[in-house]
């Protein structure tokens, strides 16, 4: 009777270790796949674009990555990169597919905004967002010569350039020529505005209404200034367009 007691116990415990270890076995595979799940997610990106990834995506699949993008950055969720790893296949070449011309402002990552890094998009930058030639040549550069297809010219909010400009700073009385050139280039675009209430940059809506029209504006240079890139426009293989971003919510509005 004692041994079968003791049989009966031993065959317990045996069953109750196995159960143990089932479920020690479960948890930890559970974790496995949890952990894995996240690995894979916070995988960072180690490549660059290729020539044949750039050939295959039109202007407006290359737009919509750009709003993908620009979400991410919106909702503090941007891709991890292993800029060591790419950086070194950069090397080889680069095939962007955009380029942006944005301000200067400090207050205004071009690639953060939409979630690129290292070959996804070329950039320049002048305050107040406008043309000139050397900017136009780049764009060449960066269309007829390097494959991108999509120019994106990003006004931004609060603006310190467009601001001064509708403020009528007086860049040359302070010796600042070269400055008072680009705030004369911003001119057109406050003459275009409607005027509705004070002309100052005070006037919020007025300000906003000025840096659309200016990136309107300056798309409208870029083609008049480049035949080339508006004949690969009407051909539909590139495409021009205006955008603003806002400093408060980091969202950029393509127009
Ligand atoms: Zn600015």
């Amino acid at each position: 009777m004692k041994n079968i007691f003791k049989n009966s116990m031993i065959l317990a415990l045996v069953v109750m270790s196995y159960s143990c270890n089932e479920k020690n076995t479960e948890t930890t595979s559970t974790s496995e796949v949890k952990t894995q799940a996240k690995t894979i997610k916070q995988d960072p990106i180690n490549s660059i674009l290729t020539a044949e990834e750039q050939a295959d995506m039109s202007p407006d699949e290359i737009i919509g990555r750009l709003k993908k993008g620009n979400e991410n950055f919106v909702s503090n969720n941007l891709t991890m990169r292993d800029h060591s790893s790419q950086r070194r296949e950069a090397m080889i070449g680069q095939y962007p597919q955009a380029i942006v011309l944005s301000c200067v402002d400090s207050r205004v990552p071009v690639e953060d905004v939409f979630d690129l890094g290292i070959g996804d998009i070329f950039v320049a930058r002048v305050a107040g967002n406008i043309e000139n030639k050397d900017i136009v040549g780049s764009m060449e550069f960066a269309t007829a010569v390097a494959g991108s297809k999509v120019v994106i010219v990003m006004g931004h909010t609060a603006c310190g350039a467009v601001k001064s400009a509708i403020d009528k700073v007086d860049a040359a009385s302070m010796e600042m020529n070269a400055l008072q050139n680009l705030l004369d280039e911003i001119q057109p675009s406050i003459d275009a505005t409607t005027k509705m209430g004070e002309v100052s940059s005070k006037n919020e809506e007025f300000t906003n209404n000025v840096i659309v029209t200016n990136a309107h504006i300056t798309v409208e240079d870029i083609r008049k200034q480049s035949p080339k890139m508006a004949s690969l426009e009407k051909e539909g293989k590139i495409k021009i367009v205006p955008a603003v971003y806002d400093m408060a919510t980091g969202k950029v509005k393509f127009m």
